[in-house]
């Protein structure tokens, strides 16, 4: 795809193919690649605050934000501490430390709902366990999710999933057996008549529906009113467990999550992302109840080395310190900040006549080349993929960094400023002004 850019690219070009040569596509996570975007991916040095540079020394605004986790921007300065002080007391021990139940306590707080929480490496390991807690809870064997919606890559889940499946265009993932797949139910998001369908067609079968409460993962699509509702009365009623996957919007739509936004109580809660601080971590929990089967107590295995790592556990800590601290007046500000944003663009794209809609909760958001409104993934696939294409390569050449993909959500940080907001909506205009020529 195109290659004419007029950012200075010379380095990273070199650090694509010196990867390329012995990564998978140069990339640990195909998330990051632009094939679907085309242009050479920035390889980056640095980052502070709500900016990054490249191996160019290009300047970005950052909207990626490591896919959601910088809610308070690159290298703050108390998660930086936080690090560096469990460092120097050792980096692992795979023996339990204080700090695991430092951040427990934390996570607990500001989710009522859980009583207990176990913390794995990823998000993926936390969705696959509250999976297999859930079948253990229940002794049901089918899983209800929807489609567009992400839950990391175990292979049960795989399924219509959204993000960098979607962007690829592949249905599903080579290497996963359809008797791997049997027990799992896929469903249109936003249509509660598909779930109860679902439930009579497989009564008492179905062990829990897992569902990203604001999907992030086919870009931004919020739940129509009432639909976690109905989520909420129909597990209730089939005695099926009812998951929210929070691992992007946990402390990011509100502190205690989409749980909290739209005051609904799930049974189990997947979370990762923001509560590792940038680090890796991923936690499941939920009521005593269902807790209480995880080994050591109960039956359900799970385990992981590395598991509530003591630098993971202290930058996740710094982080939500923070967060609970300041939740007065960083959740109003990335609101008021993140609407001037989103509506702003939104304003330069109808004075440029580009058809654009745009969907925004809290600090997530996507703006999708598309005429109609986005509600599930239906609408979504029909964004027009080659505009958005051509967009993000001109917001990229003057130093906006987005998700490269339709099917991402962006987000905004508490350390983006008023003039990293005004200069993107500066380089916008300029963007679909590019999108209209060609
Ligand atoms: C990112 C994400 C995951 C997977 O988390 P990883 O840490 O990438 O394994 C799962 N669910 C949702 C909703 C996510 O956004």
């Amino acid at each position: 795809m195109a290659s004419t850019t007029s950012r200075k690219v010379e380095q990273s070009r070199r650090l694509q193919q010196r990867a390329e040569s012995m990564i998978p596509g140069g990339v640990n996570s195909p998330v990051r690649a632009f094939r679907s975007v085309g242009g050479d991916p920035p390889f980056i040095v640095r980052g502070k605050a709500s900016h990054t540079w490249d191996a160019d020394d290009n300047e970005y605004i950052d909207y990626v934000c490591s896919w959601g986790p910088l809610i308070l921007g690159h290298a703050d300065p108390a998660v930086l501490d936080a690090i560096v002080g469990a460092a120097c007391n050792g980096t692992s021990f795979g023996a339990s430390t204080p700090s695991e139940a430092d951040l427990a306590e934390l996570v607990l707080s500001a989710f009522p709902n859980m009583q207990k929480v176990r913390f794995v490496s990823s998000g993926t390991e936390a969705t696959m366990s509250a999976i297999r807690l859930a079948r253990a809870y229940t002794k049901r064997k089918y899983i209800v999710k929807f489609e567009g919606c992400y839950h990391g890559h175990a292979d049960a889940l795989l399924v219509k999933a959204g993000s960098g499946v979607a962007t690829l265009g592949i249905p599903g993932s080579a290497g996963v057996p359809e008797e791997f797949t049997q027990f799992t139910v896929a469903l249109p998001f936003n249509n509660l008549s598909a779930v109860e369908h679902a439930f009579s067609k497989f009564k008492h079968q179905i062990a829990c529906v897992i569902v990203e409460p604001v999907v992030g993962n086919m870009g931004c699509v919020p739940a129509a009113d009432d639909y976690l509702v109905g989520l909420r009365l129909l597990t209730e009623k089939e005695r099926a467990v009812l998951i929210f996957d929070e691992v992007m919007t946990g402390f990011r739509v509100a502190f205690g999550g989409a749980q909290e936004l739209y005051n609904i109580k799930p049974d189990l809660t997947t979370m990762g992302k923001i509560i590792g601080g940038g680090l890796p971590v991923g936690a499941y929990g939920g009521p005593n109840e269902i807790m209480d089967l995880v080994a050591p107590l109960g039956p359900m295995y799970q385990a992981g080395t590395l598991s509530g790592n003591p630098l993971a556990m202290a930058a996740g800590c710094a982080m939500l310190k923070q967060l609970r601290e300041r939740k007065a007046e960083i959740y109003p500000q990335l609101e008021k900040m993140s609407g001037e944003l989103v509506e702003g663009v939104a304003a330069a794209a109808k004075d440029a006549g580009v058809a654009l809609t745009h969907n925004r909760v809290g600090s997530m958001f996507t703006w999708f080349f598309n005429d109609r409104p986005v509600t599930d993934w239906e609408s979504a696939s029909k964004s027009n993929t080659e505009m958005f294409g051509k967009f993000f390569r001109s917001m990229l050449d003057n130093g906006i960094y987005l998700p490269p993909s339709q099917f991402e959500a962006a987000f905004l940080g508490a350390t983006h400023t008023a003039e990293d907001i005004q200069k993107t909506i500066a380089a916008a205009k300029v963007a679909f002004g590019a999108v209209k020529e060609s």
